[in-house]
Formats: structure tokens, C-alpha cells, sequence
């Protein structure tokens, strides 16, 4: 026995109407058969145009960040080799702008990438202590600029090791705390961090930021998570932003199971704040929470900055000129071997002849881009592949990259423009450590 609504579906209305009712169905059948199709073709045209949006996008991060690169680079080289205060401090401003330009391009980027819904939450384990010190320490650095406190009240029974997309968490922290010190002129800035609930798998953290900022209006509210817009703008010119940062960051709440939500009074202040739900890894109480990781990571930053690799030989492959000499620019003082390619082939043949200890394999490049130049490095018979490491090479800044390239056999990636810090610790990291000579202090 078929059901009612089957018949109907088959367009069998047989036993249950008059002859007019039948027609009238028929026809509204056949063109909602119509609309469904063209509905159809809108949404193949709209995947169409969505790709091609996504490309585009891809496409434009590399062209602006390929010339961001060389303008970084050099001006870096300006700050370390200058001895004049003016020509040094105009060098500080060019680095200032140039970090808010790749900021506003990175932003396009992710708001983008949600849009088009390829941004995916990646769960890992990760140890929360850390992650509070590297957001405090960053915030710091701008809050202090600003003469600006910033104060932290930290649950000591926050598990230990969490389960979840700390890359999104930071991200989603840096967000707010940057917006409450770009919206604050007096007082400081305050991280919450408490746990609100836990069983044997989950724990729930309540995660607040507050600022005794210009505070939102309450006319104001409605349009807070809009992209691209900006409130109260009388007040706020002169205050560099594209209004995308808490559009992504409502998202990114949201993706992980939260609503971002806000408390505020014009003229006071405002509280951002959701819950967030991980996995339990270790429950071992994080205790009194110390900012340990700040003062290792100084430790690390100033002995980055001095050491020496006489023996290393390096290859970096790019096939625009000024990223090999801003690359070789910036690792002049360690006295590193620097070979260049500008191309994948020329590569392959430089690999024959040479034994590297790490190569700079840039992705984007005309003719053989740098997935096929590893492919084929890999194939060869005559390069002992395995043993050396390969580093991508990108300024396509969309986030998820780095399993791309490590799935495509990159032992890690470097992001363009090239940050010196950056460059160094991957070579700290994948150098063989006889190789590394740290200055002497
Ligand atoms: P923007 O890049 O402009 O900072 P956001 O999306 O991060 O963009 O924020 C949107 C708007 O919300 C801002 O332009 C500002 O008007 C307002 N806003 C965000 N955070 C705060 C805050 N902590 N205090 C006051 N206003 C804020």
C-alpha cells in the first residue's frame, strides 16, 4: 500500500479529487518542477562564482603579499644596520604600517574562507597555560604603549591539557583583547578565565574580556557582528580597523559551540564574553597561574638573535628576486652558506650538484610551482631527498595551509612576508644542532 503523500509525490492524484483540482495540482507540480531546476542552476552558478571568489582571493593574497615581503624585509634591514634615531624611526613606522596592511589582508582572507564555509575547526591537544601567557604577552606590549593596564584572573582549576582549535581560541582572544585596547584611552584591560563546569571528559570555561573603554551604545548592539561595520565612527576615526574582526570572531564562537555575547555601557565600558566547551585531556588543575612561557620565550628571543651557522648550507628557490635578497639579507649575520634558485628546475640541479641542510622551496612559481619541483626532488635518484629538510615557501596566508603543505611532504612551512624571528627558529629547529654556534653573551 502506497501512503497518501507517495501518491501525491508520483503525481498519482487519482481517487481523492474532481477533475479541475487534478489539473490545478498538475500544473502547480510541474512548475514547482520548473523553479526547483532553476533554483538548481542558481546554486551551480553561485558555487561557480564562489570558487572563482576563493581563487581570486588566493591570488590577491600572493600579489600583496609578494611586495609586502620586499617592503618588510628591507626595512627590517634598515632597523638592524641604521645607527641614525630619524631614519630608524621612520623605519619603525614603515614596519607598523606594513604589519596593520597584512593584518587588514589576513582578516579579508579568513572572513572569506568562512564564508565560502571552507573554514573547518581542527581540534588538538594543547596546554592552556602557555597559550594565556603568549595572548598576555602580546597584549601587553600594545597596552603598555597606551599606558594601558592589563589584568588577568585565572581559575586555578582550569584543567591542564585541553582538546580543541587553540589556533581559533587565540585567535579569538586576540581579537577581543586588540579591540578593547584599540577602544580604550584610560584604565586597562582585564582577561577572565574560569571554569564553569567540568565532568570526566568536558569542561566548560567561561572566557571574558573588559575594557574601561568608549563602551557600544545600545542602538548600536544590532549591528556588532555585521562584517564590515563599524560603530560610533565620529568617535572611533582615526582608529585603524576593516569592522571584519568580530564578525570572524562571533563566527569562530559560534563554530565552536558558543555565542559571543557583550555587556556595555557608552562611555564606560564593555565586556565580551561566551562559553567554551574542550575535551579534557589532563584534569591536573593548572593551579596558581604564573606567566612562566614569558620570560622562556625572552630567553629564546635573545638567543635567537645570536647565533652563527658558518658550516650550514642553505638553498631558498623564488622565482622574484628581492624575496632571495631579503632572505639572504636577513640571515647575513649568521654567516650561513646561501644558494638561490629562481626557478624549480634550476633547483633540481643545484640539489644534484650540492648537499643542503635545509631548503626554502617557495610554492607560487611560473612553470613548475614548488609542490611539482618537490615531487620531482623527490623521484630523483640522484638527491638523497630524505634526509633534508623542505620548507614551503608561501604568501598564500589562508588558513589550513600547513596541512596542505605537510601532506604534500613539506617538513614545514614559512609564511611570506618572511618574519626574522621566524626564519630563525625554523632553522634553529631543522639545522643539526652541530652546525649551530650561540654567540657568546
Ligand atoms: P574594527 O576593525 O573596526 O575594530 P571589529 O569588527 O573588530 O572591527 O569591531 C566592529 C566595531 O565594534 C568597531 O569598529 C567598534 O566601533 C566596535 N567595538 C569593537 N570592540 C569594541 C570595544 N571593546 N569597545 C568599544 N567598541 C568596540
Amino acid at each position: 500500500m502506497t501512503t497518501v503523500a507517495e501518491r501525491y509525490a508520483n503525481g498519482d492524484y487519482s481517487d481523492d479529487m474532481n477533475t479541475d483540482s487534478k489539473d490545478e495540482i498538475g500544473i502547480l507540480s510541474r512548475a514547482l518542477q520548473t523553479m526547483s531546476t532553476s533554483l538548481k542552476n542558481q546554486i551551480e552558478i553561485a558555487d561557480t562564482a564562489n570558487r572563482s571568489k576563493s581563487i581570486f582571493l588566493a591570488n590577491m593574497s600572493h600579489e600583496i603579499r609578494t611586495p609586502i615581503n620586499a617592503i618588510l624585509g628591507f626595512d627590517e634591514m634598515i632597523l638592524r644596520e641604521s645607527n641614525e634615531d630619524t631614519t630608524k624611526e621612520y623605519a619603525a613606522n614603515i614596519k607598523n604600517g606594513g604589519r596593520i596592511l597584512l593584518t587588514l589582508v589576513n582578516e579579508i582572507l579568513d572572513f572569506s574562507k568562512i564564508e565560502s564555509g571552507k573554514l573547518e575547526i581542527v581540534p588538538v591537544e594543547y596546554e592552556i597555560s602557555p597559550l594565556i601567557s603568549d595572548i598576555l604577552d602580546m597584549i601587553e606590549f600594545r597596552a603598555t604603549e597606551k599606558n594601558l593596564s592589563v589584568d588577568y584572573i585565572i581559575d586555578r582549576d582550569l584543567p591542564s591539557v585541553l582538546k580543541g582549535d587553540d589556533i581559533r581560541v587565540r585567535e579569538i582572544l586576540t581579537n577581543l583583547l586588540t579591540n578593547a585596547v584599540k577602544y580604550t584611552e584610560k584604565g586597562g584591560v582585564t582577561l577572565s578565565i574560569q571554569k564553569l563546569s567540568s565532568d570526566e571528559k568536558k569542561a566548560t570555561l567561561r572566557i571574558s574580556v573588559e575594557d574601561t573603554g568608549i563602551g557600544i551604545k545600545d542602538e548600536d548592539r544590532g549591528h556588532l557582528w555585521e562584517s564590515f561595520q563599524r560603530l560610533d565612527e565620529q568617535h572611533n576615526r582615526g582608529i585603524e580597523g576593516t569592522g571584519l574582526g568580530l564578525a570572524i570572531t562571533h563566527k569562530y564562537v559560534e563554530m565552536m559551540g558558543g555565542t559571543l555575547c557583550l555587556n556595555s555601557k557608552y562611555g564606560q565600558g564593555s565586556e565580551f564574553w561566551f562559553d567554551l566547551e574542550q575535551d579534557i585531556v589532563d584534569p591536573t588543575p593548572i593551579g596558581l597561574f604564573k606567566r612562566e612561557a614569558q620570560s622562556l620565550q625572552r630567553e629564546v628571543d635573545i638567543y635567537r638573535e645570536g647565533f652563527t651557522a658558518p658550516d650550514a648550507h642553505v638553498l631558498v628557490v623564488d622565482d622574484v628576486k628581492v624575496n632571495l635578497m631579503v632572505v639572504k639579507g636577513l640571515l647575513k649575520d649568521s654567516g650561513i652558506d646561501i644558494d638561490t634558485a629562481e626557478s624549480g628546475a634550476e633547483a633540481i640541479e643545484k640539489m644534484k650538484e650540492n648537499r643542503y641542510d635545509i631548503v626554502f622551496l617557495d610554492h607560487m612559481m611560473p612553470e613548475m610551482d614548488g609542490v611539482e619541483t618537490l615531487s620531482r626532488i623527490q623521484a630523483d635518484p640522484d638527491i638523497d631527498s630524505g634526509s633534508i629538510p623542505i620548507i614551503a615557501l608561501t604568501a598564500n596566508a589562508i588558513t589550513g595551509v600547513e596541512k596542505m603543505y605537510r601532506e604534500h611532504g613539506f617538513a614545514d612551512y614559512l609564511s611570506k612576508p618572511v618574519d626574522p624571528h621566524s626564519l630563525e627558529s625554523i632553522l634553529l629547529k631543522y639545522l643539526p644542532d652541530e652546525l649551530i654556534i650561540p654567540a657568546k653573551k
